[in-house]
């Protein structure tokens, strides 16, 4: 399946012996997305569960053009901008009470290394031998090597084994197992060498969309805290109200000592991250010594065109973002129901937003033989939904309509037709 004209173009997650030609696509509004060929599909996953109120969403774009007008890249060392102050001093209004300071970065695994640094850094500069991260089993948090010394190890990074450094790492908290994880988490932080434990809020994304209660949550916060732990959210995904509330710690009333937000920051329109923290851990590096700085930087940070879109965002959250989140919400559990019932399909559960199922198939995990075939039958019924391995999830723009979702589980279940 070579296609006629070959790019020089290497996809992310993209196996280009098996593929044909990339989707071309020329247009996004809304929760569609049109191709170069006419076709207009449907965007169930959010484009990778960034895109929260919907492409082009006409405010953003404004302030972008705003922006880009102005003012649109600046070092960010000894320099700062009205874009980025207003997008921290908004953020510490919305985030959990304790979170006093907002490092700037340009993506997800970015602010995870940010925070691995900052925790580590932490522990350095007051003086104590902290140096070993706990991490939950199915973890995702990256693509970097840092990132992927701390998230789950499998086919993704094998080849890259002998660079990633050595976690301790306890088991997901399934459904009737949460005190195994809690006791195992209790066993680990009894090492006086653990610096931090970094967790996915609710929902493991890349993991599988894998959910568990918000009282495991709690608890999972309180041993670290009993155990003087830094607990490091990493709401990359969960954030922005994805999973009912706009950040996923607030439902277990749990404060981070460290939190990191990306994906729907911007609303999906442009790439930014941030790393919350505690006072303590700026405290322990403000100093008149230099040596106990902060050495983070990326070339844009805090670039004043993301901050613009950024706060774009944050105004929508203040017009009724959270009456759409609980609308969908709410479709999304009226047409997720009947497949409890469906013996065709197990685990089917929902957080918030967020739908997920899986196909019950011979060969589970990742490369399930079924994903492939999953992944060209949506394609056919123009719906943007990408499983994993057999775990089809559906996770939208805010802005879907019951007619798009309506079609979206209309081609689930065909899919299992076609194909279970
Ligand atoms: C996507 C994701 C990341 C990585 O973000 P990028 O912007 O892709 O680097 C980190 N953590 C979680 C939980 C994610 O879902």
């Amino acid at each position: 399946m070579m296609p006629s004209q070959r790019s020089p173009i290497w996809h992310p997650f993209t196996q280009h012996a098996l593929h044909g030609p990339m989707t071309r696509i020329v247009r996004g509004e809304g929760a569609y997305l049109y191709t170069a060929d006419d076709r207009r599909i449907i965007d169930a996953i959010a484009s990778w569960w960034v895109v929260t109120h919907g492409h082009c969403h006409p405010h953003i774009v404004r302030a972008i053009q705003s922006q880009a007008e102005q003012l649109n890249q600046i070092i960010f060392a000894g320099h700062t901008h009205d874009p980025a102050e207003a997008v921290a001093a908004q953020l510490l209004k919305l985030a959990p009470d304790g979170l006093d300071y907002v490092f700037f970065s340009d993506s997800g695994s970015t602010s995870v290394e940010v925070a691995l640094k900052m925790a580590l850094g932490y522990w350095h500069n007051i003086g104590v031998p902290r140096t070993r991260i706990v991490v939950m089993q199915h973890s995702y948090h990256g693509d970097t090597v840092g990132t992927m010394s701390v998230g789950a190890r499998g086919v993704f990074n094998a080849a890259y084994e002998p660079l990633l450094f050595d976690v301790a790492s306890i088991p997901f908290p399934a459904a009737g197992h949460e005190q195994a994880t809690l006791d195992a988490l209790e066993a680990a932080c009894s090492n006086k060498n653990v610096a931090a434990f970094i967790v996915e809020p609710l929902i493991l994304g890349a993991g599988g969309m894998l959910m568990y209660p918000a009282w495991a949550l709690k608890e999972l916060k309180r041993i670290c805290e009993a155990a003087g732990v830094l607990f490091i959210a990493d709401e990359v995904m969960t954030g922005w109200g994805r999973t009912g509330t706009l950040f996923a710690c607030e439902q277990a009333d749990v404060t981070p000592d460290i939190a990191c937000y990306s994906k729907g920051l911007t609303g999906g329109s442009l790439p930014l991250a941030v790393t919350l923290c505690r006072a303590d851990i700026y405290d322990a590096h403000y100093s008149s010594d230099r040596s106990r700085m902060f050495f983070h930087s990326s070339s844009y940070t805090a670039n004043p065109v993301a901050c613009a879109a950024a706060n774009a965002n944050l105004e929508l959250w203040q017009r009724g973002a959270h009456e759409r989140v609980a609308s969908v919400a709410a479709m999304q559990e009226r047409l997720i129901a009947p497949f409890r019932a469906d013996p065709r399909f197990e685990n089917v559960r929902r957080t918030g937003t967020i739908t997920a199922l899986d196909l019950k198939a011979n060969d589970a995990g990742y490369l399930a033989g079924i994903g492939p075939k999953l992944l060209a039958f949506f394609e056919r019924r123009n719906l943007l939904l990408r499983p994993l391995g057999n775990t089809i999830y559906v996770m939208p723009p805010y802005c879907v309509t019951e007619a798009d979702l309506n079609e979206i589980y209309a081609g689930i279940g065909a899919a299992a037709d076609a194909l279970a």
